[in-house]
């Protein structure tokens, strides 16, 4: 704990409510001066678990566990202090003190690093209004942006010449190729950016670590980043995410879009959440400074095939960050377009409705796999059902990950087995079933996917549609089981009987009949009539 000052506890304490941080976790409800919930240290089904906001502390009255905002957050986490006290920064949208004893060296390298890629920042600043400057400056214009958004964004230009290799040439060598800005060739040093439209790259602590150069005479690739240096790692920054930082955890939700002029234009729309991978996919690093404030997020891809590769990619790897309160969600912009160019083409309001029409992250996931694989053959439901049963075992939650299963469960019975209806509907006559029944049988196979899918065959031979929503029943699996057999019997003892039936009115007739039919009738009708007799027996 020595390690902070208090201060900066004290600081935490006050920004963030207690109430705040202990709802993502605990449903609270007000009574009196104290907010009551189910105890998440122990097992109960009546609140006895108590919140104070005042004071800043919770108690519980069943096992004893008390404590304020930093042990909650230690305990239900299972994380330490520093951790704790990292993710409630976060979630303040504070900085955290620097705790790292960093060696003066190091510090000094830090320091001269900063001034050069601030330095070369404001030169490129300049120079996107010089004469050197006037066509990537048309181009951004031209891309909807205006002085004031080039200047929050620190967009510049890097001329075709070695500006910053000259400008700075006061400075030692290996202080500018540190920075990534500079390189050294068989004639000397050069800079690396050149005829492009920069973007600064910044740190959590709002400093220019790199820079994105988009290239400006349609030559690829389209963006070229600073190579990864001491400072600036690509797979661990994400643009745009120092000014999205507050909206995030204010509105309590990201939105990641591919581009980076997407997550510009996303922002200053009303969409301040919005941030974007450099270039790059999706990485665990990026999830996990999403995760840090809030675990919902909205993927925003486009809609061709590349996208939806992107979108399959991105799910695969929140899967392992997903918790029953996440909200993880897919938006596609169709038609080639991206946000960018919905927001100008379409508005605000179109870009609104695709946000709001994204998909859930169980929904977005059995749709792809629908899409990826042949579920209309036994191998291809094979090698579907491999795949989610994959993607199921990486959310971490154990009661959450087997609810999902369930959940898959349901949907392979109800959609991917209903083909074979058609195989059955002219094989099978089905006596008279009562309405009664049926709902019976359909809320058993609401409840037991596990019955659903030993009596599969069965079930579907009776060509009911099973997909409507009913009531869970109320029959334990056993005696819901026991239901579906003697349902079975039933229907096999009704089937033989319309069978005999007919024989005999054949016989009365004068018709030939076949007497070892009807003595194998007559058999089948004793087996079936003693087996159901003996089940239902049990059931007394
Ligand atoms: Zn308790």
């Amino acid at each position: 704990m020595s390690k902070f000052d208090n201060s900066f506890t004290d600081e935490l304490r006050q920004r963030l409510s207690l109430v705040d941080v202990i709802s993502r976790r605990v449903a609270l409800k007000k009574r009196g001066a104290n907010y009551w919930g189910c105890c998440p240290f122990h097992n109960e089904k009546t609140p006895s678990f108590a919140v104070n906001e005042e004071k800043g502390f919770y108690h519980c009255f069943g096992c004893g566990e008390h404590g304020d905002i930093i042990s909650f957050t230690m305990k239900s986490e299972n994380i330490d202090f520093k951790d704790a006290i990292s993710e409630l920064a976060d979630m303040a949208g504070i900085k955290m003190p620097e705790i790292k004893q960093k060696s003066a060296e190091q510090i000094k390298a830090e320091e001269t690093y900063i001034e050069i890629t601030e330095k070369a920042a404001k030169k490129y600043q300049d120079l996107l209004y010089s004469d050197a400057g006037k066509h990537a400056l048309e181009y951004i214009k031209k891309r909807g942006f205006s002085d004031e958004m080039i200047k929050k964004y620190g967009i510049g230009y890097a001329p075709k010449s070695d500006i910053i290799s000259s400008t700075f040439n006061n400075i030692k060598i290996d202080k500018l190729t540190a920075t990534g800005l500079v390189r050294v060739g068989s004639y000397g040093p050069y800079d690396f950016f050149r005829d492009k439209l920069m973007f600064p790259i910044f740190n959590a602590h709002n400093q220019i670590v790199a820079f994105s150069g988009r290239s400006l005479d349609g030559s690829e690739p389209k963006y070229i980043n600073t190579a990864d240096t001491e400072l600036f790692h690509k797979r661990q920054t994400l643009f745009g995410f120092n000014f999205a930082r507050d909206a995030i955890h204010r509105k309590n939700r990201s939105i990641v879009v591919e581009g980076q002029i997407d997550a510009i234009q996303m922002q200053n729309h009303g969409f301040g959440e919005t941030v974007a991978p450099l270039g790059t996919a999706l990485t665990e690093d990026h999830i996990a400074i999403l995760c840090k404030s809030n675990r919902n997020i909205v993927f925003c891809f486009d809609g061709d095939n590349a996208g939806q590769k992107a979108a399959v990619r991105a799910c695969t790897i929140v899967l392992p960050f997903l918790r029953d309160t996440s909200d993880i969600r897919f938006a596609f912009v169709t038609g080639g377009k991206d946000p960018d160019e919905i927001l100008k083409n379409s508005g605000v309001d179109a870009m609104c409705k695709i946000i709001d029409n994204a998909m859930p992250l169980v929904d977005f996931l059995w749709d792809s796999v629908n899409k990826n694989y042949l579920v209309n053959t036994p191998g291809g439901r094979a090698q579907a059902e491999k795949y989610l049963k994959d993607c199921v075992s990486k959310i971490q939650d154990k009661i959450f990950q087997n609810e999902i299963e369930q959940e898959y469960n349901n949907r392979k019975f109800n959609q991917w087995h209903k083909w074979k209806k058609q195989e059955y509907k002219n094989e099978i006559e089905i006596p008279d079933v009562d309405i009664m029944t049926i709902n019976i049988l359909k809320s058993i196979v609401q409840t037991y996917p596990e019955i659903s899918e030993k009596y599969m065959d069965f079930l579907v031979s009776l060509n009911i549609s099973f997909d409507e929503d009913v009531k869970n029943t109320e029959l334990s699996i056993k005696e819901a089981e026991k239901f579906i057999i003697s349902f079975k019997l039933q229907i096999e003892i009704k089937k033989l009987e319309k069978n005999k039936k007919e024989l005999l009115s054949n016989a009365l007739n004068g018709k030939d009949y076949d007497k070892d039919l009807l003595k194998d009738i007559d058999d089948k009708l004793k087996f079936y009539k003693d087996k159901l007799e003996l089940l239902l027996d049990v059931n007394k």
